[in-house]
């Protein structure tokens, strides 16, 4: 298999599961999952951009989550 499609699969992976990963936690608090930015459940910060791209920003929020 192409080694650039796997790239891509793992992408789209990661992708998914980052929403699927906020609907679980959301849904049963009642919260929006499509409009509402996301948040530090702790303290309510806004998650910038660089935030919101998954595993690099896992890594450098030194894998606070
Ligand atoms: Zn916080």
């Amino acid at each position: 298999m192409n080694i650039l499609f796997c790239i891509m699969i793992f992408i789209m992976g990661t992708v998914f599961g980052s929403f699927f990963t906020l609907a679980v936690y959301r849904i049963p608090l009642g919260l929006n999952i499509t409009y509402e930015r996301s948040f530090c459940p702790n303290c309510n910060h806004k998650l910038g951009f660089k935030d919101l791209i998954p595993i690099l920003s896992y890594m450098s929020l030194r894998r606070k989550m």
